[in-house]
């Protein structure tokens, strides 16, 4: 019997009733392992209701005691840490000790928000005028929902429901009906942590889920992460509903690597942050940039090797491998028809993995990892995010056509540089029009006391996830103008009050 996986609301798992699902499949062996419910409009609309008469108490209770649930959370998360980690390598492929980083990844926001008594603090002026005192306070917006991509199937939600439930809303979930169990097993988790019923839901669906959340009139705020047209519809759509709307959306990440860097240290990086966890990363390194021909020559004698020993298979090998297979059959298809592209486009294919099998795993969807040479800002495979195990090398004459590269590129979601010159570093930092960077570091996710968010089309909406802007996206300001005059009891004002 294959497993059915239905919803989690308000404080319950339930079956689906739509009658529609959609297969959840073992990636390394292309098995169906389980089903997933796909909510109907109905469905969703009842697990809204059900939240709404849930967050009014929530959004009352102390912002302490609130935080405390988080703090149960995050011990919750390390006991059962290797569960959670097994579950999400069975269904999303990457390997163990990568699954572990993306609950952990998840865990320090969950921890962050343990300050949010600190966070939900306002503003005071005493004495802004004769009598009067101003003040901000921070509120709860009420429901909220997140829809999240299946690459990274524990951070993603936890960056999304900690800061959110933390300030004090009650969260609907929509996660990625690729690797569902992993949100399920965290709505059981903030339950037992101390999360009353309704306050963390987990819908299962697809695109009817997602419209009914964005048109829903309950629901205040969205926060979305995934691919860039479906993030650019969610935030029109959402925003002409009138909501508050964040939406993280595709990469094409630039490593540059100057004449003046460590080659070794930087070959290093760009086998991690090229190829880990298949690529499936919106932050993986997929575009190297050396300059001049002498860092292009060293780096491709490197790198080939490397790329070319890349050990890859199933999570179940243990730390034998570097990663694993893509999340589906269409994730492949996908990848290894760009390569071929590549190839037709006129790229040098370095290292072809398209030919790659494991004995025994014939129908996963492994495939190795290529690396293309004297690729060009004209081809798709340049344009395109891949999300796969390819990385491409575009050759760069000097410093100023390399920057330019990442610069015209319509992506700004994360951006490198390698070198030892702190002058070109500074330069670099201060003129890249990308939200997240790195110097001699591959891959610079924030940490979770400070903010996450691309720019130009890898991000819709004004505020980044997790950190302080989490805590302003999912509250709302209010500012009270008080007087207590003495002795004036009575007498209007026509003319407006200045402070003058
Ligand atoms: P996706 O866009 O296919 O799906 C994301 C979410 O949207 C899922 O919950 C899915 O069910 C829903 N969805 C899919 N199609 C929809 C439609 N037509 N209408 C409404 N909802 C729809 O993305 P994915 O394949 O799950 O994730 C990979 C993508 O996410 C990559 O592009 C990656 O770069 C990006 N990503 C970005 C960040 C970031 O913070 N910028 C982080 C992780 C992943």
């Amino acid at each position: 019997m294959t497993r059915e996986i239905g919803h989690f609301i308000g404080g319950k798992h339930v079956a689906g009733t739509s009658g529609r699902t959609a297969d959840v499949f073992n990636p390394a062996t292309g098995e169906v392992q389980a089903t997933v419910a796909l909510a109907s409009p109905a469905e969703m609309r009842a697990a809204i209701e059900n939240a709404a008469s849930a967050q009014p108490a929530w959004g009352a209770t102390n912002p302490q005691r609130r935080a405390r649930v988080l703090m149960k959370f995050v011990d919750l998360l390390h006991r059962d840490m290797d569960k959670l980690a097994e579950a999400l390598s069975k269904e999303h492929g990457k390997t163990i000790p990568d699954a572990k980083g993306d609950v952990i990844r998840g865990l320090e926001v969950a921890e962050f928000c343990i300050g949010a008594p600190h966070m939900m603090k306002g503003e005071y002026s005493e004495g802004a005028g004769p009598g009067i005192d101003m003040y901000s306070m921070r509120q709860p917006l009420g429901v909220v929902a997140g829809i999240t991509p299946f690459n990274f199937p524990a951070m993603i939600p936890m960056w999304k429901f900690c800061p959110a439930i933390a300030a004090g809303n009650a969260f609907i979930l929509k996660p990625s009906e690729r690797d569902p169990s992993v949100p399920m097993m965290l709505a059981e988790l903030m339950l037992e942590a101390g999360a009353p019923a309704g306050i963390l839901n987990v819908v299962n669906g697809d695109k009817e889920a997602v419209d009914t959340i964005l048109d829903d009139d309950i629901i205040q705020a969205v926060g979305f992460v995934g691919s860039t047209p479906i993030a650019q519809y969610v935030y029109s759509r959402g925003c002409a509903a009138g909501k508050r709307v964040q939406c993280f959306g595709g990469a094409k990440n630039h490593m540059l690597i100057m004449p003046d860097a460590d080659m070794d240290q930087a070959v290093d990086a760009l086998v991690g942050a090229g190829y880990g966890a298949a690529g499936e990363r919106c932050m993986a390194v997929s575009v190297a940039v050396p300059v001049g021909e002498a860092a292009a020559n060293l780096l491709m004698e490197k790198l080939i090797p490397r790329v070319e020993n890349l050990k890859i298979g199933p999570y179940t090998a243990g730390d034998d491998v570097d990663f694993g297979p893509l999340v589906t059959k269409e994730a492949y298809a996908r990848v290894r028809g760009l390569v071929d592209r590549g190839v037709e486009e006129g790229a040098m294919l370095a290292v072809d993995g398209r030919d790659f099998k494991l004995q025994g795993y014939e129908n996963g969807n492994f495939i190795g990892g290529c690396l293309f040479d004297n690729v060009t800002k004209d081809m798709d495979i340049y344009k395109t995010e891949i999300f796969g195990p390819v990385l491409s090398v575009v050759r760069a004459k000097t410093y100023e056509e390399a920057i330019d590269l990442p610069m015209s590129h319509e992506y700004g979601n994360g951006v490198a540089i390698f070198t030892r010159d702190g002058d070109t570093a500074r330069d670099f930092c201060s003129r890249i029009n990308i939200g997240m960077v790195g110097v001699n570091v591959p891959i610079p996710v924030p940490l979770a006391y400070h903010t996450f968010g691309g720019w130009k089309r890898s991000g819709f909406g004004d505020l980044n996830q997790h950190g302080p802007d989490a805590f302003k996206f999912y509250t709302r300001t209010k500012t009270v103008t008080s007087r207590w005059p003495s002795g004036t009891k009575e007498g209007a004002e026509f003319s407006i009050p200045t402070m003058g």
